[in-house]
C-alpha cells in the first residue's frame, strides 16, 4: 500500500459511472483537487482531499504528485499491433494518387501484411510487438486490446493467439492485455466462399483455443465480400457456448445490420459503425454494448468520419479507440487521436475522456476498472499536468508518466 498526496487534479469519473457513461456533462468528470490516493497492486483503498487524509495511512510511502494530474487508466480498446511488414510505400503511394487496384498490383493491401506476417518468426513478431506496446504505455496507456488476424491459416493463426497471450504474461502488472480472436479477419483467395473458411479455420481453431482459456473475445469483420450475417450468428452463437465474449467490426463501409446484431448477442463493443441505421442506434442506445468509434481510421484515409454526436446524444456508451495498424491507421497515440476528436466529433470533455477510460474499459468487460473509486481497480495514468484540459490540449506531446517512474523512488 502506498500514497499519492498532493495530486494537483484526481480525475475520479465517479458521476460518469452512476450514469453508466452515457449523456455525460462535464461535471461528470468529478474531479478532486489537492487529492490524495491511497492504494496497493490492485484497488483503491482511500481517496479524498490530502488534508482529509486518514491518520491511519501516515507511516505508508508516500509520493508528492504535485503538478501531476491522475485520471483511470486510459484503454485502447480495439487495435492490431502483431503483424509483419511495414506499408509506408502504400501509404505514400495512396497519397500520391495510386487507387485501389494500384496498390493491389503493386502486392500491397491486407496481402501485403498476411505475406510479411506468415514469414516471420513467433520470435520476431513477439519482440517487435512489445516494442510497440513499450510505445504505447510511455503514452499514458494502460490497457490494450490486441486482436489477431493477419495470418488466416489455422496454425498461424494459433500462432498468434498464443503471442498475444505470451504478451499478456510479459506485460502482467505493467499493461494489461486483452486477447481478441479475430481469424475472421478476411478471406483467403483459397476459399471459394467466407462459410468454406470459417468451416475449415475459424470454428474449429476456436474449439481449439476456447478450453485453453489462451483467448478473451472473439471479433469478426462482417461486411461485403467478407463476412456475411450468417457467419456473424455462427461465430457468436458458437462463441456463446463455449463462454466466450463476442466483438465485431460493424457496419464500416455499408449498413449490414452488424450493431443489431452485436446488440442481440450482448456483445462487449460494435466497432467502426460509420454506416450504422439510427434504429440500431437506438437500439445500441438500450443495451450494454458499446459502440467504439475509430476516428483514426477515418482520418488517416481522408475518410467521413461516423456520426459521433447522434450515438451521444442518444444515449449510447461511446468509447474511442486508434484502431492500431498497419493499413488504415498507423497511429498509436490514443491521446492525440482524441485530442483530434474532440472538436471533430464535437466532444465535451466528459465524453472524451469517459471514451478512453471509462467506456473503453467496458468494451473490454473491465467493469471495475475506468473510474477511481474505492474497491476499484488501482490502473490509473498519470500526466505532468496541473489540469486534465492540459493534457488533450498539448496536441502529440506526451505529458505520461508511467507509474514505474514514480514508484522508482521509493526506498525498498
Ligand atoms: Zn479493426
Amino acid at each position: 500500500m502506498r500514497v499519492f498526496e498532493n495530486i494537483s487534479q484526481l480525475v475520479t469519473l465517479e458521476s460518469a459511472h452512476q450514469k453508466d457513461g452515457r449523456k455525460l456533462v462535464p461535471e461528470d468528470l468529478s474531479i478532486i483537487e489537492n487529492a490524495a490516493l491511497v492504494f496497493d497492486d490492485t484497488q483503491i483503498i482511500w481517496l479524498g482531499k490530502t488534508e482529509a487524509l486518514p491518520t491511519q495511512y501516515a507511516a505508508l510511502p508516500r509520493h508528492d504528485l504535485s503538478g501531476h494530474t491522475i485520471t483511470p487508466g486510459i484503454v485502447d480498446s480495439h487495435t492490431h499491433i502483431v503483424f509483419g511488414g511495414n506499408r509506408a510505400r502504400e501509404y505514400a503511394a495512396r497519397l500520391n494518387g495510386a487507387d485501389y487496384e494500384a496498390i493491389a498490383k503493386m502486392g500491397g493491401g491486407i496481402l501485403f501484411t498476411m505475406k510479411h506476417t506468415k514469414e516471420s518468426s513467433r520470435k520476431d513478431l513477439f519482440d517487435a510487438s512489445v516494442e510497440k506496446i513499450e510505445r504505447f504505455h510511455q503514452l499514458g496507456i494502460n490497457t490494450i486490446e490486441i486482436k489477431s488476424g493477419y495470418a488466416l491459416t489455422y496454425d498461424k493463426e494459433l500462432e498468434l493467439s498464443q503471442i498475444i497471450y505470451d504478451l499478456k504474461e510479459h506485460f502482467r502488472g505493467r499493461v494489461k492485455i486483452f486477447n481478441t480472436y479475430l481469424a475472421a479477419h478476411a478471406v483467403p483467395k483459397e476459399y471459394k466462399t467466407s462459410a468454406a473458411f470459417m468451416n475449415e479455420v475459424v470454428l474449429p481453431l476456436l474449439e481449439n483455443l476456447a478450453p485453453q482459456k489462451i483467448i478473451d473475445a472473439v471479433d469478426i469483420f462482417q461486411e461485403e465480400g467478407y463476412f456475411s450475417a450468417d457467419d456473424v450468428q455462427r461465430l457468436f452463437i458458437r462463441s456463446k457456448e463455449l463462454g466466450i465474449a463476442t466483438k465485431i467490426h460493424a457496419d464500416e463501409f455499408n449498413d449490414n445490420n452488424g450493431a443489431g446484431m452485436a446488440v442481440d448477442f450482448s456483445s462487449l463493443s460494435a466497432d467502426h459503425l460509420m454506416k450504422c441505421s439510427d434504429e440500431n442506434i437506438h437500439k445500441l442506445s438500450n443495451s450494454s454494448t458499446v459502440a467504439t468509434l475509430l476516428p483514426g481510421t477515418s482520418l488517416f484515409l481522408g475518410k467521413p468520419l461516423a456520426p459521433a454526436r447522434k450515438f451521444l446524444d442518444a444515449g449510447c456508451k461511446v468509447a474511442l479507440a486508434s484502431d492500431y495498424n498497419p493499413g488504415s491507421c498507423h497511429i498509436d497515440n490514443l491521446l492525440l487521436i482524441a485530442s483530434m476528436a474532440g472538436p471533430l466529433y464535437k466532444l465535451n470533455q466528459a465524453e472524451l475522456w469517459g471514451g478512453i477510460t471509462l467506456n473503453a474499459a467496458h468494451a473490454l468487460g473491465f467493469y471495475k476498472d475506468g473510474c477511481i473509486k474505492e474497491g476499484f481497480s488501482s490502473n490509473v495514468s498519470i500526466f505532468k499536468a496541473n489540469t486534465i484540459d492540459e493534457i488533450t490540449y498539448a496536441w502529440g506531446q506526451n505529458l505520461a508518466v508511467p507509474m514505474e517512474n514514480i514508484l522508482a523512488e521509493e526506498k525498498p
